[in-house]
């Protein structure tokens, strides 16, 4: 089977899964007795923080979050950064975790930026809001799920700064983390989403940075883990897991990079060698790990399901939003209703080959002529 749906998901690798299991085995105590097998899981959960937070640049006495995954930190961003009457910005491109959550922020005011054609925040709409009106949050994501696009996150952040000091900026970094630099000092940010299961850790485990002296009211209440921010039992196999697999890849960041840029180049050449008819959406150079290209005169489902039958998985648009018929951040960098329908999105893990970009990149050239024919 060739998996080229890694933006969904990611198989867990042998480090993680083994990590998990040894954690399991060997420190299943709760990290809160005060028993030696609870002092040593407490200490691995505090390993396993420093871990994830030297990986971004953090500074010694910021803040980690362990949770359930970005989902829930990025509503714990949401609902524990704004306040009564905040004003927020986000934008059309996020994920549904912060694009309907913060719809659902009943007291504050929300406002989204659009997308540019390339997919990335557009610069001059988002100068024009930060300059009418006074934000107290911004949350704008790294690199887009569903195309690939990177957004200026530094820029971003100064442009915010330089208007309100006091503006929290957060960013959903799950698309970018252990696939190109998440460092928050450059970055500027107070506050940032990861998750584990997209870097071939386990799923249902994540985290959210809080720099220090960022006030966060939590939104799960309980016995008062992580500092009283996120109550619940701490998950320590998914969470030692997690920075094992995050310290393997910001080791290997260039290596991977340099490997899933080639496939994506092998595909993209060989769609040009053979004069094929298709349009990326977003922009060559975002991240290599994400190639969304929209196919005219074909269904995205139709050409999923024959691919399917020949043992290649890919996805449309992404996961999460792929039940509606709409999409809103293909819509939003200007798509035709025709281009949003032929949409296909390819995105590559580190366990995928040059090969099996050759055998995909022509099966999807066989099947969309088929198509077209009709
Ligand atoms: N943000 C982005 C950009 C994502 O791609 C995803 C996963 N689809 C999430 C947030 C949600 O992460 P999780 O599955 O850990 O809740």
């Amino acid at each position: 089977m060739i998996y080229f749906d890694n933006a969904s998901t990611t198989k867990i690798s042998n480090l993680g899964l083994e990590s998990y299991i040894k954690a399991s085995k060997e420190s299943y105590f709760n990290c809160s007795s005060l028993h030696k097998g609870g002092l040593q899981s407490n200490r691995e959960l505090n390993k396993a923080r420093n871990i994830i937070l030297e990986s971004i640049n953090a500074q010694f006495n910021d803040n980690l979050i362990f949770c359930s995954g970005a989902t829930e930190a990025n509503n714990m961003a949401l609902f524990g950064l704004t306040k009564n009457k905040s004003r927020v910005l986000t934008s059309v491109g996020e994920h549904p975790s912060i694009y309907n959550t913060a719809k659902a922020l009943k007291n504050s005011i929300v406002d989204f930026v659009p997308l540019n054609s390339q997919g990335q925040v557009d610069i001059d709409k988002y100068c024009q809001m930060i300059n009418d009106n006074d934000y107290d949050f911004i949350s704008i994501m790294y690199v887009n799920n569903e195309t690939g696009a990177i957004n200026d996150i530094p820029r971003l952040v100064e442009i915010a700064k330089s208007k309100n000091a006091k503006t929290i900026f957060h960013s959903d970094c799950v698309q970018a983390f252990g696939k190109i630099n998440v460092l928050v000092d450059n970055m500027g940010v107070d506050a940032i989403s990861l998750s584990a299961h997209k870097i071939n850790g386990p799923k249902g485990i994540g985290a959210l940075y809080l720099k220090n002296g960022i006030h966060l009211n939590p939104i799960v209440y309980g016995g008062g883990q992580e500092n009283g921010l996120r109550s619940g039992t701490e998950n320590l196999p998914a969470i030692v897991a997690f920075a094992n697999v995050a310290q393997d890849k910001i080791s290997n960041l260039k290596q991977n990079y340099n490997n899933v840029l080639e496939i994506k180049n092998t595909i993209l050449k060989i769609f040009d060698d053979k004069n094929f008819d298709y349009k990326i959406n977003g922009y060559k150079d975002g991240s290599p790990y994400i190639l969304s290209i929209s196919l005219v005169g074909v269904k995205g489902e139709v050409l999923l399901h024959l691919l399917e039958m020949d043992d290649i998985l890919i996805g449309t648009g992404s996961a999460c939003s792929s039940k509606s018929s709409d999409n809103r951040i293909l819509s939003s960098m200007g798509n035709s209703k025709e281009e949003v329908a032929g949409n296909i999105r390819l995105s590559f893990g580190v366990d995928n080959t040059k090969e099996e970009a050759e055998y995909v990149a022509n099966k999807i050239i066989e099947h969309c002529s088929y198509l077209r024919s009709l």
